[in-house]
């Protein structure tokens, strides 16, 4: 999947936002774009030295992966180039020479940048502020959207709110990248955080809680992270797949666990697989994370992405009709990170414009832009297979009105009509059986199985069905 530079800028400016002048002047006015690589799933960056690059890594890890995230949801991995400048020879990572290197690339950086970069580097608090709970506000249940592959994690998460470490402990989620697993492990520390505002409540990503241990242990200090751990009410622990194969920072975790679980804490984690395909990791370990409630969020299906597209759109202000919001959910069926990405380039796109509804034509040309060779073609006729269209030609076909075949009358060239209508639905836009039915007012997902495959039995017995099918094609062709 080609990834376009054209919207580097626009992640750089969403950084720019997120930070002070000074931060973004001095660690980020440098940042370039190399390129793409790996079908679009990394992204490859210029940084002018690499302590700029692991400066970025240290404080602005989140803000960068989010900005990047927006625009170029497919990238998984972040490359740095070092386009390296002459003074930059000595050992970028010694502490001493800070303030020198700092002065010597002429950055404009203010006071508090400099002591900030020391106190990184000093690692004096390795751990956060006690007072922090990392909880990003942006991620909550309001603006979550159940669908059939998230709401038994859904509920799940929800119930554990009214009783927290009592009813499933510990709360293991898993499933694929981009699937929501951040957004609700995110949802319940501030739902929970709403109705105990005196709990101590943790988010911390994996990465971190190795991060923190190594240091522990480096620094001696045990007994300080045991300290910190061990006050927790609601530990949010996301994408725990990564302790795996390290075996000291597994010890630890074990300890933390049953510490908070002896203590009817609640923990949840969040993991990219199902506890038993979790490689390198202790067994007694695994059997913990089974002993609650082990609940997957699979890949949304059609229905759950035209739901999800259909509140993003409203929440980004933009305009789209059903059929459009139809046609993206098709092409853009792996998950929603990629959904809300696409959204954001259309907005971005538009917005330039001046404009909230784009045009047909724009909305296959961003299509096209987003989808660029891969095997997932835009089908030369879909503008023409909307259901809307599809309905009309049908009528036609029929001498029927559109009231008439969403209605409840069973007369028989209504039935047929009607029945050829969720055949054209299966076949040309791969709507399931029950999104048929809620769009024929509410019919049962089996009185849609029952039309379809009566359809398929008329097409090969008579030759007056498959008449009426060339006509309707044929409408829509031409309409
Ligand atoms: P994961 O942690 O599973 O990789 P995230 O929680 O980071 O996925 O979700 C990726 C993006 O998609 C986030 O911006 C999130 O808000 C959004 N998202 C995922 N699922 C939903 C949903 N059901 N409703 C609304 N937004 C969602
Ligand atoms: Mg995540």
């Amino acid at each position: 999947m080609p990834v376009i530079r054209e919207y580097w800028p626009l992640v750089l400016e969403n950084l720019r936002q997120h930070m002070s002048v000074s931060n973004y002047k001095a660690w980020f006015s440098r940042l370039g774009f190399v390129s793409t690589g790996n079908n679009g799933r990394k992204i490859i960056l210029s940084v002018p030295s690499a302590f700029n690059r692991n400066y970025i890594e240290t404080k602005f890890k989140t803000q960068l992966r989010e900005a990047i995230s927006k625009y170029y949801p497919q990238v998984i991995h972040i490359d740095y180039k070092i386009v390296e400048e002459e003074f930059y020879t000595q050992d970028e990572q010694d502490t001493e020479h800070m303030e020198e290197v700092i002065g010597a690339v002429n950055y404009s950086v203010a006071t508090e940048v400099v002591e900030d970069v020391a106190k990184v580097n000093q690692r004096s608090s390795y751990l956060p502020n006690p007072n922090l709970n990392n909880l990003n506000p942006k991620y909550t249940f309001e603006n979550f959207v159940v669908t059939g592959n998230n709401e038994l994690a859904v509920s799940v998460s929800k119930s554990v709110i009214k009783q927290p470490g009592s009813l499933y402990n510990p709360i293991f989620l898993y499933g694929g990248v981009g699937l929501g697993k951040t957004h609700l492990l995110q949802a319940v520390g501030q739902k929970m955080l709403e109705i105990h505002p005196n709990f101590n409540i943790k988010y911390i990503p994996c990465e971190t809680f190795v991060n923190q241990f190594l240091l522990a242990m480096q620094k001696r200090r045990m007994d300080e992270f045991r300290d910190y751990y061990r006050t927790i009410d609601l530990l949010l622990i996301d994408d725990i797949q990564f302790i795996a194969g390290k075996e000291a920072t597994q010890e630890a975790f074990f300890h933390t666990f049953n510490e908070l679980h002896q203590h009817n804490k609640q923990i949840i984690l969040t993991s990219d697989r199902a506890p038993k395909s979790l490689g390198g990791i202790a067994e007694r370990l695994v059997s913990r994370f089974e002993w609650g409630m082990v609940v997957d969020i699979s890949q949304p299906e059609i229905e759950d992405r035209i739901a999800i597209i259909t509140d993003k759109v409203q929440r980004l202000g933009l305009q789209l009709d059903i059929d459009h919001v139809t046609m993206i959910a098709q092409h853009i069926n792996s998950n929603i990170r990629e959904v809300e990405g696409f959204l954001n380039r259309i907005k971005a796109k538009l917005s330039l414009q001046g404009d909230i509804t784009p045009t047909h034509t724009d909305l296959e040309h961003y299509l096209k832009e987003y989808l660029g060779s891969s095997p997932i073609q835009i089908k030369p006729n879909l503008s023409l297979c909307t259901p809307d269209r599809i309905l009309q030609s049908i009528c036609r076909v029929y001498s029927i009105s559109k009231a008439d075949i969403l209605g409840p009358r069973r007369q028989k060239n209504l039935s047929e009509a009607r029945q050829m209508c969720f055949w054209f639905f299966k076949q040309e836009l791969s709507l399931s059986y029950p999104v048929i039915g809620k769009m024929f007012g509410g019919r049962d997902h089996t009185t849609v199985m029952h039309g379809v495959s009566k359809v398929e039995k008329m097409i090969k017995e008579e030759d007056k069905i498959k008449m009426k099918i060339s006509l309707v094609r044929d409408l829509l062709i031409s309409q």
